[in-house]
């Protein structure tokens, strides 16, 4: 599949979409607290999709035959687990965890993805530090995504802010996105100056470094889905939806 430029249209439909999406993030993470379960910020997250007349894109999505389908509309990974956990009731949020809500948007037939590591009550300095490290990687990430700039020039901005101070997970990815969950190219999160795909206007990128307190290296579990930590340090990991254009990257993602 080749790079999609998306047309005007789409991009007010995507404009629309991404502010319901920060608004509802912001509404979830104030409710990350001590004692609630994954299994029920998973079914207030669905709820306040349905409410805009969307729907959360990562329900029953596959990324391959190879995968079960994915069984809820919130991704929640706490502490040690990177990405992609899927809410149970055992998964209870407690006082010093920090915790990323992932969340995925189809909105009149266009796609969002956008997530954040919410750190809950009393967290030790260097997991804070992670986290707002990790959103200034993000940030970072996003300045780099300017027109003539390339795919390798974001992971390049990344991986150079992180400076080897943190394990950078090169097992994951962002993506393009907007006409599909998950579209070409593969945004990672590390890379050199002027390597891959050239940015044009009109391209639409979930950009998403993940972060770990202790080294880069993974495990995928079981379940088909969750991935954590191989040494169990915790990471952090935060998503944007970001469009290209000539004035530079705007966030679609947020409010
Ligand atoms: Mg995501
Ligand atoms: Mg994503």
């Amino acid at each position: 599949m080749s790079i999609t430029i998306k047309t005007p249209e789409q991009i007010t439909i995507l404009r629309e979409a991404g502010k319901h999406h920060a608004r509802i993030l912001n509404e979830l993470e104030k409710m990350v607290v001590p004692g609630v379960t994954a299994i029920e910020l998973d079914a207030i997250a669905e709820e306040k999709v349905r409410a805009i007349g969307a729907e959360p894109s990562f329900l029953h999505y596959q990324p391959d035959h190879t995968y079960p389908l994915y069984p809820a509309s919130l991704c929640v990974s706490i502490n040690e687990e990177i990405v992609h956990g899927i809410p149970t009731a055992e998964m209870i949020v407690k006082d010093g965890d920090i915790v990323s809500i992932d969340l995925g948007l189809k909105y009149k037939g266009m796609f969002t993805d956008s997530a954040r590591t919410v750190i809950v009550g009393n967290t030790s300095k260097e997991k804070k530090q992670l986290v707002y490290d990790t959103r200034e990687a993000l940030m970072r990430g996003i300045e780099a995504a300017q027109v003539g700039n390339t795919v390798g020039d974001i992971g390049y901005a990344i991986e150079s802010f992180n400076n080897k101070r943190y394990g950078n997970v090169r097992e994951l990815s962002g993506h393009g996105v907007g006409l599909a969950v998950h579209e070409d190219p593969y945004v990672p999160n590390y890379g050199k100056k002027g390597s891959g795909a050239k940015l044009k206007p009109g391209m639409v990128l979930a950009i998403e470094p993940m972060f770990n307190l202790g080294a880069s290296d993974v495990v995928f579990h079981d379940d088909g889905y969750t991935v954590s930590t191989r040494d169990g340090m915790v990471s952090a990991h935060v998503e944007h939806t970001v469009l290209i254009t000539e004035q530079g990257p705007e966030i679609l993602t947020e409010l």
